[in-house]
């Protein structure tokens, strides 16, 4: 399979080298030229197949002219250990639980996926150095690639996030692993990382010293996996629900919603789906006016959807012709943290279901808009416990923390500081390549 840019102007790219490179030369994102649609027997047979043969169908699509059957199969059992379960919160409302793994957040699947395709791409392209893998997080992205990829042979993980805005949880996950992970906590916000990440990329003569690859959700190994849950998703709802099925996918970069927008290109069987927005509701805006306009990002309850400027929006906006086709798929919703709040609350009394907050935009989203017949699955994107505090206060209860997150806290913080300056960056990367 190939891989072309979104931007039209770069040369067509192998896996090997998409997945290495991350973003294409001309600043777009990498598209797979062509989503293969999935056999309706493989559709119809959704219900009595296992979570990994579901996995390995949908990954055979995306990358079987390119990995051995052998090792893909491999990569797609380690990559799920963990199960990703649907539950029903109440009557027509489900909740898929994508926080089973060892970070606790959905990232954990595309994280631990790409992190054995590198390797295995690079054990086939007979690599030699070290592959500097570049991450700007929010707050969970760092953790899952982290996690990911401690301990991998040939690579080193460089994780940017912003000082003071990230939960005391989610930082102590990627910054007392050490080993060959390295984070960097920068005098800045979001974006000023994603925007250090994305100049390195664009440094030639950073490039001909150092080999970097990014692990941001724009890279390919990275959002198609997770497409697997989703397939999955339906193969746990009885059939004859799956004609009336409405995905809401809480979105910051719209990774997550743009996996599951190809699953159905795919085949799989999903009516229509929601982006569910924080106060950063850029793609809410586009989806009422027509105008994408990117914005700095605020800081929200939901804070791994705190995003200015989504940079999947561009695989988006290229998988539809036109706004309007766009609409006819997605429609959007947008949550205060107020609102929020209220719905962490409501749905525990109503429900007895602890929602994190950015698993309350999706269920609120479906809430709001579900029509009659319709069954709506949301993704519950993180465990609660990761923003105890924002829980605790908003639902009035003590949540218990789960040990593998216990586990993190009892770790020693080490992180290097450092100013919202791209030559300093760039220093820190050359003196480590060294
Ligand atoms: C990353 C993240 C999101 C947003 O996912 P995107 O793929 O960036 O849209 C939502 N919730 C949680 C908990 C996350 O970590």
């Amino acid at each position: 399979m190939k891989y072309y840019s979104t931007n039209k102007t770069a040369p067509l790219a192998s896996l090997a080298k998409a997945v290495t490179q991350g973003l294409a030369e001309d600043r777009g994102l990498y598209m797979p030229q062509q989503i293969k649609q999935l056999p309706q027997r493989f559709i119809d047979g959704l219900q009595e197949m296992s979570f990994q043969d579901i996995a390995f169908g949908v990954a055979e699509a995306f990358f079987g002219e390119d990995v051995e059957a052998e090792d893909l199969r491999r990569i797609v059992d380690d990559t799920l250990s963990f199960p990703c379960p649907l539950v029903e919160v109440e009557a027509g409302i489900y909740a898929l639980e994508l926080f089973h793994g060892p970070t606790l957040a959905f990232k954990d699947v595309g994280a631990r996926f790409m992190a054995r395709l590198l390797q295995y791409v690079n054990r086939s392209s007979g690599q030699t150095g070290t592959v500097n893998v570049l991450v700007a997080t929010s707050g969970d992205t760092g953790s899952a690639v982290a996690n990911g990829f401690l301990g991998v042979e040939g690579i080193h993980v460089f994780v940017l996030y912003p000082k003071g805005k990230v939960s005391p949880i989610q930082e102590c996950q990627f910054t007392t692993l050490g080993r060959n992970i390295t984070a960097i906590e920068v005098d800045g916000v979001f974006d000023d990382c994603q925007r250090l990440v994305k100049q390195a990329f664009m440094d030639n003569d950073l490039r001909r010293q150092l080999t970097l690859t990014s692990a941001n959700s724009i890279n390919v190994a990275r959002f198609l996996p997770q497409a697997f849950y989703y397939f999955n998703a339906c193969a746990q709802l009885p059939r004859q629900l799956l004609s009336q099925l409405v995905i809401c996918v809480p979105s910051g970069n719209f990774g997550n919603l743009t996996a599951a927008l190809f699953g159905q290109r795919m085949g799989m069987p999903v009516k229509r789906f929601i982006a569910a927005n924080n106060a950063n509701d850029i793609v809410f805006q586009y989806l009422k006016t027509g105008h994408y306009q990117p914005r700095p990002s605020v800081q929200t309850l939901a804070n791994a959807m705190d995003v200015g400027d989504p940079s999947n929006f561009a695989r988006i906006a290229e998988m539809y012709g036109s706004w309007d086709e766009v609409r006819q798929h997605i429609s959007g919703a947008t949550y205060s943290d107020e609102q929020i709040r209220h719905t962490m609350r409501q749905c525990y009394e109503q429900t007895g279901y602890i929602l994190d907050p950015h698993g309350a935009c999706g269920y609120q989203a479906l809430k709001d808009t579900l029509q009659p017949g319709e069954v709506g699955i949301f993704c519950e994107t993180a465990h609660p416990a990761k923003f105890k505090q924002v829980v605790d206060e908003a639902v009035g209860i003590c949540i218990d923390i789960p040990d593998r997150l216990a586990a993190f806290m009892k770790g020693r913080k080490q992180s290097v500081s450092m100013k919202n300056n791209y030559d300093d960056f760039r220093q820190l990367l050359v003196d480590s390549g060294k």
